[in-house]
């Protein structure tokens, strides 16, 4: 189906996840792949655990559903710090949960000893991005008090970082979440498996030789995906970029000058667009909009193409730099996109999703 498509090529993810596996595994470190900007996509999830991921990591309950109905029965962990009311859905569907709420924790072991089954969990530490975890500080008080509940069993600590703070992983804070692990050893009296380091931020760290050697684990989506590190969002090396593409159809093609007529106001939008006098544009209507996508995490492929503006339901290009000639009624345009323009156009009922490559029929 064409008009306004998402592909995404199984061969690319599953390239990208093994030599990202592959490297990981040369520093002591385990890959959760994350499915989350793919909404749980089952054969996506599957090209990730032929590459030889441990397991898949998940933001909500919905898309571990999703993965559970495909048969996927690969551990699972749950990303995003359960909501109470979730707590035995997240038992019933995950292997494992991030956490940083006693009461959380309480509602998971009720839900865990209600089905006859203990739920691992990670503790998350707060290391300074100010998203999801506890307080250093408060670390060694509150594995005490989930010590005492018979339905959990803490498994180790994770942090997630780079995320709403913008803090990178350094050997610093990485360095502090290891004293954490080795105290809280020492106080439970038992090791603790997994240290859980970090998301696609942490690839520059570990690649340069600074992540301590106590972190067994991180979870990466994006750097799958995308073939990016997410600190200066550096095409990774080995990784291709090319996994995730967005193809839009050409709906009007006029040329129109570069600057609007009459007195501007507000967009649609509640903008204040500004305009640059170029003279007059070869000018096209493509048939995506922000209901669609993120669009501010699109760009052409073709360098002849510039993005103007959107609105609902239009993308709006100046396709001059293509030619007088080019991208006419029904021609298709595509994209690359970022992480926030793949998950939005993955969760939208109006955009068509196709996977490329994977598996040869038998
Ligand atoms: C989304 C998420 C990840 C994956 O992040 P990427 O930057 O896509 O690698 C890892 N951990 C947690 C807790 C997340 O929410």
């Amino acid at each position: 189906m064409g008009g306004r498509e998402l592909t995404i090529d199984l061969d690319v993810v599953e390239a990208n996840a093994g030599a990202l596996v592959t490297e990981c595994a040369t520093h002591g470190i385990a890959v959760t792949g994350v499915t989350k900007a793919v909404c749980g996509h089952p054969e996506v999830a599957a090209a990730m655990l032929r590459a030889g991921v441990t397991g898949l990591g998940e933001s909500r309950v919905e898309n571990i559903a999703r993965l559970r109905e495909a048969g996927i029965d690969a551990p699972i962990t749950m990303l995003r710090v359960p909501s109470l009311s979730y707590a035995d859905s997240v038992v019933e569907l995950a292997d494992l949960s991030l956490n940083s709420e006693v009461a959380v924790l309480e509602a998971l072991s009720a839900a865990a000893l209600a089905r006859s089954t203990v739920h691992e969990v990670v503790v998350m530490v707060d290391l300074g991005d100010l998203r999801e975890g506890v307080w250093p500080d408060e670390v060694p008080s509150f594995l005490r008090r989930v010590a005492a509940l018979a339905g959990v069993r803490v498994v180790g600590l994770g942090a997630n970082l780079a995320c709403f703070g913008g803090v990178a992983p350094t050997t610093e804070n990485m360095g502090r979440l290891v004293e954490l692990v080795e105290a809280a050893e020492a106080d439970l009296g038992r090791p603790l498996p997994m240290v859980s380091a970090g998301n696609s931020s942490a690839l520059a760290l570990l690649a340069a030789g600074g992540m301590p050697a106590r972190a067994t684990h991180l979870r990466l989506g994006e750097a799958i995906l995308l073939g990016r590190e997410t600190v200066e969002r550096r095409p990774w090396p080995g990784t291709r970029q090319d996994g995730a593409r967005l193809h839009a159809e050409v709906i009007e093609r006029r040329r129109k000058p570069s600057v609007p007529s009459g007195p501007v106001h507000e967009d649609a939008f509640g903008h204040h667009p500004e305009f640059v006098d170029r003279g007059w544009l070869e000018h096209a209507l493509v048939n995506v909009g922000r209901v669609d996508v993120d669009v501010d995490g699109l760009c052409p492929l073709d360098p002849g193409v510039r993005i103007l503006g959107a609105s609902s339901d239009y993308l709006v290009l100046d396709v001059t730099g293509a030619g007088a000639a080019a991208y006419p009624v029904g021609a298709e345009v595509v994209f690359d996109l970022g992480y926030g323009a793949l998950v939005t156009a993955m969760s939208s009922p109006y955009v068509h999703h196709r996977v490329l490559g994977g598996p040869q029929p038998r």
